[in-house]
């Protein structure tokens, strides 16, 4: 078995790139031993990817077939046994190595999530922040975290109890294409820090952040092939995965998560889920008006929408209404829909043009039943042929599809409530549960109300950044929006498998043979009675 293609099966397509374009992919990725090859043969399949910015063809790469995952996998579980075995010590300086190497080649970086995701570059560099911020956490935290415990034992002094983290093996991650980078890398990183390889499957989309992260960890010192690429179909390559992993870290739709599911369920292996959601934020009548506008606009249109925790219902309390919605659709109004590379554009093209007909799909069957367009509500074909103006609807009722399916684009539905009752009653009426924000003067008041909204996270006066930037707390979905967490303890312990290990001194635990079974019951009766009465 060979892992690497020979350069002439690549027949990378750079020409429609300007020098700038070159740069960035010439000097973090692809490079053909980063493609991952079992067979180099057959011609490998190629599959032209074309750029969600410019249209342009940004190379063709190769796929894999689903009976090639095994042998990607087989490589992994080799390489994985060195790097559990490696001092964490070492695994922290190497990955904070790779976010040294990140920050410096970010500009490159930028302009490859732009160049296949067409996203504004501030909301680039958003994910760019996520993954340096990440890996420090790991990097920095996991020592402590992964340390052996010892715990309270089985008999007090004679049983030494110590509780293990040991690594599962060969992590498999599956990820779409809206944070190419954010959701090629975090994820990994972690599972890295525990000790484990990694096999990622990108959307087919977006494969060039994720050959870049590769880059920049071998770059920056991580053993070659730690963290390999797969490209092609999901519906292909799935299966073999889920097959061949002893661990599936998936992010996408709740449909596909089902799908993931069952198929894990069947293998009996960990399976971590963050999927749809339809996140709602409220604004209290004591909102801080322009505070909560400025955060509404970035919430509900970073990455022109097609963001996890982007927020695309508002419940506006009817005495802030007038004050706020005006503010609202001002800011709206004034954000710069451009495709470029520098960062003066606020928002930038959908990815493809399934998206562009979902969002049209969505305004056009709320305007045909009733609702009203207050900003927005088309394409910008002088910009890009998928360049959807930021809109904001109003008068939907729950027999439109924008009520209660996902858009994940550039659109929001504003309703006005009578009281903070009504708007929880609605924000929690939905099968999903991500992401959600209050705005309010009063933090008490809103605390309060926070506990009661069916959702992972919960942000008070920002929209979702708060939340998702505390790096050291859980992050995940309630309801339909996921399974387990990422960030915090609870996103590194999950890569690995815990184990107890009890050393029992003196005596084993049992009745002695000299005192009989049911003296032996007396003595443990005793003891548990004393527990209830000394509160032990
Ligand atoms: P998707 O489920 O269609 O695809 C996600 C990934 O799964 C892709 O890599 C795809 O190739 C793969 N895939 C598709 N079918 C598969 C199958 N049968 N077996 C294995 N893999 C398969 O999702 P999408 O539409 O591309 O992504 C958008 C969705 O992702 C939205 O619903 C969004 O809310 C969600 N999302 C959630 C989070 C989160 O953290 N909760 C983050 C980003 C996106």
């Amino acid at each position: 078995m060979t892992d690497t293609l020979s350069s002439k099966n690549l027949a990378f397509k750079f020409a429609q790139l300007d020098k700038r374009g070159r740069r960035a992919l010439d000097s973090l990725a692809p490079r053909p031993q980063d493609l991952c090859s079992t067979n180099p043969q057959s011609e490998p399949v190629m599959e032209s990817k074309t750029s969600a910015l410019t249209d342009s063809v940004i190379a063709e790469l190769p796929t894999i077939k689903g009976s090639d995952v095994a042998v990607v996998f087989d490589r992994a579980r080799e390489i994985g046994k060195a790097w559990a075995a490696t001092d964490i010590r070492e695994r922290k300086r190497l990955v904070l190595s790779f976010v040294d190497t990140l920050l410096k080649e970010y500009e490159a970086v930028l302009d490859i999530i732009q160049w296949e995701n067409g996203k504004n570059r501030g909301s680039a560099y958003e994910e760019v922040y996520d993954v340096a911020m990440n890996s420090r956490y790991y990097a920095l935290h996991a020592e402590r975290i992964l340390r052996s415990k010892s715990v309270a034992g089985a008999v007090p002094v004679l049983t030494k109890t110590q509780i293990n983290f040991v690594p599962k093996g060969v992590v498999g991650i599956i990820s779409p294409w809206n944070y190419p980078l954010t959701l090629a890398a975090s994820d990994a990183i972690a599972a890295i820090m525990a000790g484990n390889s990694i096999v990622l499957k990108p959307d087919s989309q977006t494969p060039f952040s994720a050959l870049a992260i590769k880059a920049l960890m071998e770059r920056a010192g991580l053993p070659r092939n730690l963290f390999q690429v797969v490209i092609g179909s999901g519906r292909e390559l799935g299966g073999p995965m889920i097959e061949n992993a002893n661990y599936i870290m998936f992010t996408g739709s709740s449909q596909t998560g089902r799908t993931i599911a069952r198929q894990s369920g069947e293998k009996l292996i960990g399976f971590s889920a963050e999927l749809g959601g339809k996140n709602a934020m409220i604004i209290r009548a004591d909102a801080p008006v322009e505070r909560a506008a400025a955060g509404a606009v970035k919430a509900c249109f970073s990455s022109s929408g097609q963001l996890c925790i982007s927020m695309e219902r508002i419940y506006i309390h009817k005495d802030i209404w007038d004050r706020f919605v005006p503010a609202f659709l001002k800011r709206v109004k004034e954000m710069k829909l451009e495709a470029s590379m520098d960062w003066k554009a606020d928002i930038g093209p959908l990815i493809n043009d399934a998206q562009v007909e979902k969002v049209a799909e969505h305004i056009n069957d709320a305007v045909a039943k009733g609702a009203k367009v207050l900003a927005g509500g088309h394409l910008v074909p002088e910009v890009s042929n998928r360049a959807f103006l930021p809109t904001v609807l109003t008068d939907v009722t729950p027999d439109m599809k924008v009520f209660g399916e996902e858009t994940f684009g550039p659109l929001v539905s504003l309703y006005k409530v009578d009281s903070d009752e009504q708007a929880l009653s609605l924000v929690n009426a939905t099968n999903y549960g991500l992401n959600s924000a209050i705005w309010s003067d009063d933090l008490k008041i809103a605390q309060s109300m926070a506990i009661r909204v069916e959702a992972g996270t919960v942000n008070i006066n920002d929209g979702y950044a708060a939340a998702w930037g505390s790096i050291h707390a859980p992050s995940g979905g309630f309801k339909d929006s996921g399974l387990s967490h990422r960030h915090g303890v609870e996103g590194l312990v999950k890569y690995t498998d815990v184990q107890t290990v009890a050393t029992q001194r003196l005596m084993h635990i049992g009745a002695p043979k000299w005192l009989g079974e049911k003296a032996w019951a007396k003595v443990l009766h005793t003891y548990l009675r004393a527990q209830r009465r000394f509160d032990l």
